[in-house]
């Protein structure tokens, strides 16, 4: 039983407030992620500052056409949402290949941003693990790695990030809002989580004592040519070995624009500038995506039981960018399951 004292925020200033009043507390949204932290022992927080009726819940469009995205709103609610489902169906698809409609009711867009990894060594209080426990070692390394990074990771951590909807948010472009005691910030997204490098414990740039309040996302929203490939051990809810968001623009034939971004694969969304602009001005067939996933893959490296991810994810990319490219995506289908 670990004791905890509850409060409940009555407006973002007061969640400010009392999230820098005290170094041990937690910010609490949908609960889909903290709770199990907690039950299982890994997170131990001395008070929770209930968020969850904070005025954060809506969906907007901007003057110049962009949108802002409430850090309160349901993941149903937006993958649902009009102008997502018009503008940005690549969020839409991602959001529905994530979880179980149960969770995704309650998952908030912040705590999405948030949710910490899902390596077993680190949800199991008895092993060592440098995420959990700065300096007590990785038991991924040389343990069972089947669902960890093959890009970014160190010798201190390997583990994924593992939302879906982050890795449409990266392809898309999108900001993250927040606010803290010195004020208001706007991060970009591909700044937004880290790498482990030699501290794994950190697993985003937001600062302590900060709140999410908005994700907001630029006009353009790639709704012709977009796709968003899950591949995952199980249709029904599990985690990505490996997913893509691919988004292009496409004329007469040629790629003028093109987003590319991978999920399962690192400690945060892997959005590749390179391989993108290897595709401008490219024709939209499959030599041009392979040599795109080849650049992509460049430097990537698999542990005992994750290699097979590596070819996975090169197959992945030229299948999501042929999708792509002929506006037949993946995830159509999750979308009539409501
Ligand atoms: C069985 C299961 C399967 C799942 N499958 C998937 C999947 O396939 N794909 C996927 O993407 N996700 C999946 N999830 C994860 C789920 O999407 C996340 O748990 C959810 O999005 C977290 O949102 P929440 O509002 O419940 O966060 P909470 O659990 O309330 O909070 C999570 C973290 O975010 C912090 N936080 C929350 N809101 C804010 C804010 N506004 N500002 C600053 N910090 C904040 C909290 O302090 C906490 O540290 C799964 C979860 C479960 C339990
Ligand atoms: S991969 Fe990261 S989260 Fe998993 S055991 Fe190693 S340090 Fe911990």
């Amino acid at each position: 039983m670990i004791n905890f004292q509850y409060s409940r925020a009555n407006d973002v200033a007061d969640a400010v407030r009392m999230i820098a009043a005290d170094p041990a507390a937690k910010l609490i949204a949908g609960g889909t992620n903290l709770v199990d932290l907690m039950k299982e022992n890994v997170e131990r927080p001395s008070r929770l500052i209930d968020i969850s009726r904070l005025p954060l819940k809506t969906v907007k469009q901007t003057a110049d056409g962009d949108l802002r995205i409430g850090a309160l709103v349901p993941n149903s609610d937006l993958a649902y949402h009009p102008l997502i489902e018009q503008r940005y169906p690549l969020l839409s698809s991602a959001i529905l290949a994530g979880a179980s409609q149960q969770l995704r009711n309650m998952a908030s867009t912040g705590g999405n941003l948030l949710q910490r990894a899902r390596c077993a060594y680190f949800y199991d209080t008895v092993t060592p693990c440098n995420k959990r426990e700065p300096g007590s070692g990785c038991s991924a390394i040389g343990g069972i790695n089947r669902i960890h990074a093959i890009l970014g990771a160190s010798e201190a951590c390997i583990a994924t990030h593992p939302s879906d909807m982050c890795v449409a948010l990266a392809a898309l472009d999108a900001k993250v809002r927040v606010t803290g005691p010195a004020g208001e910030r706007v991060i970009a997204f591909g700044d937004f989580h880290r790498l482990p490098g030699t501290t794994p414990q950190i697993d985003t740039n937001l600062h302590r004592d900060e709140i999410v309040i908005a994700v907001e996302l630029p006009a353009q929203g790639f709704a012709k040519n977009y796709s968003y490939l899950k591949i995952r051990d199980r249709l029904s809810y599990a985690f990505a070995l490996v997913s893509i968001a691919a988004a292009l623009e496409i004329e007469n034939g040629t790629i003028t624009q093109a987003r590319l971004a991978l999920g399962g694969v690192a400690h945060k969304p892997w959005r590749d500038t390179a391989a993108e602009a290897a595709l401008r001005g490219q024709r939209a067939d499959q030599a041009s995506f392979t040599r795109a996933a080849d650049l992509l893959l460049r430097d990537a490296k698999g542990h005992e039981h994750n290699a097979f991810k590596i070819e996975l994810a090169r197959r992945g990319i030229v299948r999501t960018l042929t999708q792509a490219a002929q506006a037949t995506p993946q995830s159509q289908s999750d979308k009539k399951i409501r």
